[in-house]
């Protein structure tokens, strides 16, 4: 008897967990027709925030880039790409005459979590610092002419509000970085003053996004390209629109005629997007409450906790892990938020080494440092195991949350739920580059034109998770009709927004005049 009622007892379990299962499906579902309707949506939003500022939770912001690299680009110059859990620093030689890059160097440091929402200054030193130290390495294959100073492209990407291509204040803090002393502040000038503090003598002489970076990259080696896309650890979008489309700006009329817009395309929301209890949770228990919509349901940052979520809820509501919850599901991503408060209104030098030491570190043992990424790249391992007893799925639930002997349909199950999480995020991603490629009129094939369309992609979440980047691909030729998508191309730029800063720096140096004929 006690069997019976306990194979009854599990039964309901499992029905519970399904029903689970299917509510977060329909929820998240993203059928054709409402792909559409987003889309339609994100072409309105980019009307309306290139109308007026803040006509739109579009910023689509100002880049000051009304000429892409052309190729004749040529020095030494150097990038430093601020934006996700990493800097990358970057030197390259370029060699003018139709584009050649004849050297490049680059070095990737991580960021230390704390400094991440710490002070200001901390933050600008560090970064300089570990620039000084590669600018010291500069050896053979790079030259800068007698009497130059170096001259960098400044790659932050983060939405910023500019007045010129060489400055700009930060609007606010996205992904994981929050850092009140830096909104509204100049960030070329606060890395200008921690470059001086170092004894570095450098000239920042571009400030660009690195949607911005990555189109100008994108543009260097393939003319078509007009659009680029970074699904990373957030997501944003650029395009190069006509200055005559852009009612807000008052400046002169570049004479390109054109303006790289930046779209902050995280920061969308319409009623028309799919979202479910786990996003709202998500959202509210993040460090932007309200804000980054869109990207908390598409980016690598948000996509393993959204699974993480509805996983908990399996747990506790129908035992999908045995009769406890395993307590590392209750730990959400964000335990930045807790190191927060820890040392709220206290400057981390007036801290006892000891004690922040003891944070830091208690913050590695619940896998904060993992789970900065939002697990992500765990979902995308579970996602794509293709061995029979879905063992990797196994050992990662076993390495990350502690849970042992799971059956494989319990592993079919956790499968099936980052492939819904994780589908509805490249499905969206497609709806908002069909917006871009409407609002541009370049979703439709016209009458006697072969025009070529090219968006450059990048982001580790485009990069390392297939299944997302097949979606998105199958998604948007679906989207667009068999016709017009022959001629649309998305391509991966592998860190194009290094060398697009570089080459933004360089068609924006202060000897520009003197080299130039
Ligand atoms: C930022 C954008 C950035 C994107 C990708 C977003 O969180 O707001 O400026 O381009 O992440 O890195
Ligand atoms: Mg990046």
């Amino acid at each position: 008897a006690l069997i019976v009622r306990h194979r009854m007892r599990s039964s309901g379990r499992w029905a519970r967990a399904m029903a689970i299962l299917t509510e977060l499906e329909e929820k998240c579902g993203t059928p054709i027709g409402k792909l559409k309707q987003v889309g339609d949506a994100m072409t309105v939003e980019m009307h309306a925030g290139l109308a007026s500022e803040g006509g739109s939770k579009l910023k689509m912001l100002i880049s000051y880039v009304d000429n892409l690299p052309t190729g004749d680009e040529k020095g030494l110059f150097y990038a430093l790409d601020l934006g996700g859990t990493n800097f990358r620093v970057l030197r390259v030689q370029l060699g003018g005459n139709d584009g050649r890059v004849v050297n490049q160097e680059f070095t990737e440091v991580s960021i230390p979590p704390h400094l991440m929402v710490g002070t200001s200054d901390a933050l600008f030193d560090y970064i300089a610092a570990e620039l000084a130290k590669f600018v010291a390495t500069e050896g053979q294959g790079f030259h800068l002419s007698p009497g130059r100073q170096r001259e960098l492209g400044f790659t932050f990407s983060f939405p910023v509000r500019q007045l010129t291509i060489a400055s700009g204040t930060l609007i606010k803090w996205t992904k994981g970085f929050s850092i009140d002393d830096t909104v509204g502040q100049d960030v070329v000038a606060e890395l200008t003053k921690a470059m001086e503090r170092q004894g570095l003598d450098m000239r920042v002489a571009a400030l660009v996004n690195d949607t911005i970076g990555t189109l100008a990259g994108g543009r260097y080696f393939n003319n078509d390209v007009i659009a680029a896309v970074i699904l990373g650890t957030g997501t944003n979008a650029a395009y190069v629109e006509r200055a005559h489309a852009i009612p807000k700006w008052h400046g002169l009329l570049p004479k390109s005629g054109e303006m790289v817009i930046n779209m902050e395309w995280g920061n969308f929301r319409s009623s028309h997007l799919p979202v479910t209890e786990y996003d709202h949770a998500l959202d509210v228990e993040s460090l932007n409450p309200g804000e980054q919509i869109f990207e908390k349901i598409i980016s690598g940052m948000y996509l393993g906790d959204i699974v993480r979520r509805v996983l908990c809820r399996m747990a506790e509501e129908a035992a999908f892990f045995g009769d406890t919850v395993p307590p590392k599901l209750r730990v959400p991503f964000i335990l930045r938020s807790a190191l927060d408060s820890l040392l709220k209104g206290m400057e981390l030098e007036d801290l006892p080494i000891c004690w922040v030491l003891f944070a830091v570190s208690q913050l590695i043992i619940m896998g904060y440092l993992g789970i900065a990424s939002g697990m992500t790249p765990d979902m995308s391992a579970i996602h794509h195991d293709t061995t029979s007893d879905l063992r990797v799925v196994g050992n990662k639930l076993k390495d990350i949350l502690g849970i042992t002997n799971t059956s494989l349909k319990t592993r079919k199950v956790v499968v099936e739920l980052c492939n819904i999480v994780a589908t509805r995020g490249a499905r969206l991603s497609a709806a908002g580059i069909f917006g871009i490629l409407k609002k541009l009129g370049r979703d439709t094939v016209r009458e006697g034109e072969k025009q070529r369309t090219v968006i450059a992609m990048d982001g580790g979440l485009f990069e390392h998770y297939t299944k997302f980047s097949e979606c998105l691909e199958s998604t948007l030729k679906e989207l667009l009709g068999k016709e017009i998508s022959e001629s649309i191309v998305i391509e991966h730029s592998n860190d194009g927004s290094g060398i697009g800063a570089a080459l933004l720096a360089a068609s924006h140096s202060q000897y520009l005049d003197v080299e130039s004929p």
